[in-house]
């Protein structure tokens, strides 16, 4: 006889990891994860950031609610801080000014920088092509490992199994549950979470569900030297105001990624060597720095619904199947306050945010306005 849950979530990422932490005093939960680790996929190859101002409003606000989270964590949550301090500077050549007026009309907290206080922040940058800046003081450095690490320990802690090389292959609804097939196992479930990721509409297809149009896109990133004799610990994070690329530093090297965005099937994202040479050509546009050879690089899948809003709710066209999907490029960031969202949908009980804002956040992020 197949084990029997009151909700399977498909996927230990950070979203199904930070849900599976918030479900599991509710009843039992399982998540099965077709890799042999955890985070071996998108959430094991970010960039680590948290930045309040980044995406539209939907996503801001939900990143916002996540911030007391991440400065003050359960108890026994960790024992290293998840959030480190480090300024974000938008810089912008002539051309791109207007984009740096739009910017600093649309987030009030920013502030201005002329072209000769850029090199203060970052002293590698070419004042030749920059000409000005805008400094964020609100985002961080996230612990990512450490998120995740957390949320599974709080998970098995209160009882959630995690079983890993366990690819979902068959979802089946009979008359009042799931039947959830992997390789090697069967399962049943009131409720199935698809926090999948880049498999997210592949999940849905695999339930008889048309998938809601999220698509993945490769992002790059490559790890350089920094310059000789020069703490960088505290540079800002330096982003191109109309993302064209961005660098900060990482462990004692320089981590720098063109802001690609190339479609992608779902998969083990590698990086492309054309992207690769678009990442070292767009930083040395704009510094005085000059590689001298790429010590590493790596690529992951960013994925995306049409609107670029999360995906959180129950999909109207099926009972009990409910959606955890299209974080972009904002998935760690905002993962406790999405994650307290998605137990209020599926539960009732939320711990973060008021019920006020969940229920004013729900149907920007709602698989509904999806859904011809
Ligand atoms: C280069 C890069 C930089 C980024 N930078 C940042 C950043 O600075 N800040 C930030 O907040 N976010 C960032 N992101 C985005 C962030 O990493 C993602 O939004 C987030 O990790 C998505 O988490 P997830 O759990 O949805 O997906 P994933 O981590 O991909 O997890 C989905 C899981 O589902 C599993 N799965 C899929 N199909 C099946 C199946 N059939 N059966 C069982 N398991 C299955 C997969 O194996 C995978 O482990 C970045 C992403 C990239 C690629």
């Amino acid at each position: 006889m197949p084990t029997t849950y009151d909700t399977i979530i498909i996927g230990a990422g950070i979203a199904g990891a930070s849900l599976g932490a918030q479900l599991v005093s509710q009843g039992r939960v399982m998540i099965l994860e077709m890799e042999k680790q955890p985070g071996y996929h998108s959430t094991g190859r970010s960039a680590a950031f948290f930045a309040p101002a980044y995406g539209n409003k939907v996503v801001r606000d939900i990143t916002t609610a996540s911030e007391p989270f991440f400065r003050r964590p359960p108890d026994n949550f960790t024992d290293v801080a998840l959030l480190h301090p480090r300024e974000a500077l938008f810089v912008a050549r002539q051309d791109q000014c207007e984009s740096m007026s739009s910017l600093l009309t649309k987030t009030s907290h920013l502030r201005a920088l002329d072209a000769t206080r850029l090199t203060e922040k970052v002293p590698i940058l070419d004042t030749n092509v920059l000409v000005s800046g805008a400094v964020d003081k609100t985002g961080g450095d996230l612990d990512v490992d450490a998120i995740l690490q957390g949320f599974l320990r709080q998970f098995r802690s209160g009882g959630g199994e995690l079983c890993l090389d366990s690819k979902v292959v068959q979802l089946k609804r009979t008359n009042d549950m799931w039947i959830v097939r992997t390789k090697n196992a069967e399962y049943k479930s009131a409720t199935v979470v698809n926090a999948a990721g880049a498999w997210a509409d592949s999940i849905a297809e695999s339930a008889g569900l048309a998938g809601l149009g999220i698509k993945p896109l490769r992002r790059t990133v490559v790890l350089v030297d920094a310059p000789e004799d020069t703490d960088i610990s505290d540079w800002p994070l330096t982003i191109d105001i109309d993302e064209q690329f961005y660098f900060k530093p990482d462990a004692g090297q320089l981590l720098i990624s063109p802001a690609d965005e190339s479609p992608e099937r779902p998969c083990d994202a590698q990086p492309d060597e054309l992207d690769i040479a678009i990442a070292i050509e767009r930083f040395q546009q704009v510094t005085v720095l000059q590689v001298q050879k790429i010590n590493h690089s790596w690529a992951g899948l960013r994925s995306f619904a049409p609107d670029r809003s999360f995906v959180t709710g129950f999909d109207p066209r099926s009972t009990g199947f409910f959606w955890l999907a299209g974080q972009g490029g904002y998935g760690v960031q905002s993962s406790p306050a999405l994650a307290d969202i998605a137990a209020y949908l599926l539960t009732g009980s939320h711990q973060l945010m008021s019920r006020e804002a969940i229920e004013d956040l729900v149907p920007s992020i709602a698989p509904d306005r999806l859904i011809n």
